[in-house]
């Protein structure tokens, strides 16, 4: 269904971009196929031509996926959507959409471990250079790594391990006043928590594996444009790509195009040649999850805050970070960014030293020790001997996390059996 647009979220969620095939299937169909068949050969040729939109070959598009993709950016409040195979992949195709060998792209230094080894390592592979800058002092940090040849800023509204909130419109003015397009994560927040959009993001990306999912089954991800971000990009010096003839699409100048042209590229350039595409199977996976999204991020929050509450008081804890605590720093930047001043899942604190960190993980019963986040399960894990393991000292710091560091993603059990399976790991 084409859903107006005056539609909450929460319905949304339930029923954008689906209408009904002949068969009024009320769950969304599975187009378990690989290619389409033609009517004749002159819709072939418009089709490859894009002269008419439609089905070609299900790396590029598919029904399923489609109705997922449409489902969410309305519910991002986004004007369109691409899905990829991961979070991961739809980073990385949202960061080389805009940058090529000789360009620089700018990252937040509170992002996931995996984003942030993308920029440190593998972008550099490809002749993008990856610069820092400091989250927590955007003002002072972010002009002064900006150049002509800067073509994205990336962050994440609430960061992963790290917690905490990015003051998103200080980032967008920057960006705004450079001509450069902001890539924002949202997928700790979640967009019934966190609307990048309104203030000023350009391009949003999820993980669809964590919370939108929220049963740890399905890996997807999705890269989101905002409303007219055509009119940002078309005649922008900084995007070359997309305002020349593209050599690998006969001359293709993506700019002239009456469509969505961000997306439209992620389409005809990266999935088409490089082929990180969503298997149906896994939309319809996801497409479950987002249709009770909006009540798990609730629990999932209020959990948080009663396990952050706990531990904020025990005597053997020490700091415990997790941003819907009014003494946390980011409180404030939570109350103007987030809905309800829910603060998703994500908590982390210090025990009393690294064997008590360790015994903590092994004496819970509940908690699984897993590396993953947004599960409907309660999920623990040791960053120091895991997940940052490969980091030296100063890097941990700098990741801001210590040999003490547990962190906790809160599922949708029982908050008061939480409570009691940590109180009686943490006193063992
Ligand atoms: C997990 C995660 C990713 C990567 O997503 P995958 O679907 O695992 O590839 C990216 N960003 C954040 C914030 C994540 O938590």
């Amino acid at each position: 269904m084409t859903m107006k647009k005056t539609y909450s979220q929460s319905t949304l969620a339930l029923h954008a971009g689906y209408e009904f095939d002949t068969q009024r299937t009320i769950s969304v169909p599975i187009y378990q196929n690989t290619a389409y068949s033609f009517e004749n050969l002159q819709q072939a040729k418009a089709r490859f031509g894009l002269e008419e939109l439609g089905n070609i070959y299900s790396r590029l598009t598919n029904p399923t996926v489609d109705i997922l993709q449409r489902r969410l950016a309305s519910v991002e409040g986004g004007a369109f959507a691409v899905c990829t195979s991961s979070g991961s992949a739809a980073l990385f195709y949202a960061l080389v959409n805009c940058a090529q060998n000789g360009d620089n792209v700018i990252y937040s230094n509170k992002i996931y471990g995996g984003s942030q080894t993308l920029f440190c390592h593998t972008l550099k592979r490809f002749g993008i250079e990856a610069r820092v800058f400091d989250i927590d002092d955007i003002e002072n940090s972010l002009p002064k790594v900006i150049d002509s040849n800067t073509k994205a800023i990336f962050f994440e509204s609430l960061s992963n391990p790290q917690i905490s909130i990015a003051d998103v419109e200080k980032i967008t003015q920057i960006a705004k006043k450079h001509q450069i397009i902001s890539i924002c994560d949202n997928t700790v927040a979640t967009p019934f928590l966190h609307h990048p959009f309104e203030f000023g993001v350009d391009v949003v990306t999820h993980s669809l594996s964590k919370y939108v999912n929220g049963q740890g089954n399905a890996l997807g991800g999705i890269i989101i444009e905002r409303d007219g971000l055509n009119a940002f990009i078309k005649g922008n010096a900084r995007y070359g790509a997309f305002n020349t003839p593209d050599a690998s699409y006969h001359g293709l100048v993506y700019a002239d195009l009456d469509l969505p042209i961000f997306s439209i590229r992620v389409l005809i350039e990266w999935l088409r040649n490089i082929g990180a595409t969503l298997s149906p199977q896994n939309a319809w996976l996801i497409l479950q999850g987002l249709e009770t999204l909006n009540l798990r991020i609730t629990q999932h929050s209020q959990n948080a805050l009663k396990v952050a509450e706990f531990l904020e008081q025990h005597s053997n804890i020490g700091e415990v970070s997790y941003p819907g605590l009014s003494k946390n720093p980011y409180y404030p930047l939570l109350k103007k960014y987030f809905k309800n001043s829910y603060a998703s899942g994500l908590l982390s604190f210090e025990a009393k030293d690294y064997e008590h960190a360790q015994s903590i993980c092994n004496h819970v019963e509940i908690f699984k020790i897993v590396a993953n986040l947004g599960d409907s399960k309660s999920l623990i894990i040791h960053p120091a001997s895991t997940t940052h393991s490969q980091l030296n000292a100063d890097e941990l710091k700098d990741a801001g996390i210590t040999p003490s560091t547990v962190r906790l993603s809160i599922g949708l059990e029982c908050a008061q059996d939480l409570i009691e399976d940590l109180k009686q790991a943490i006193e063992k």
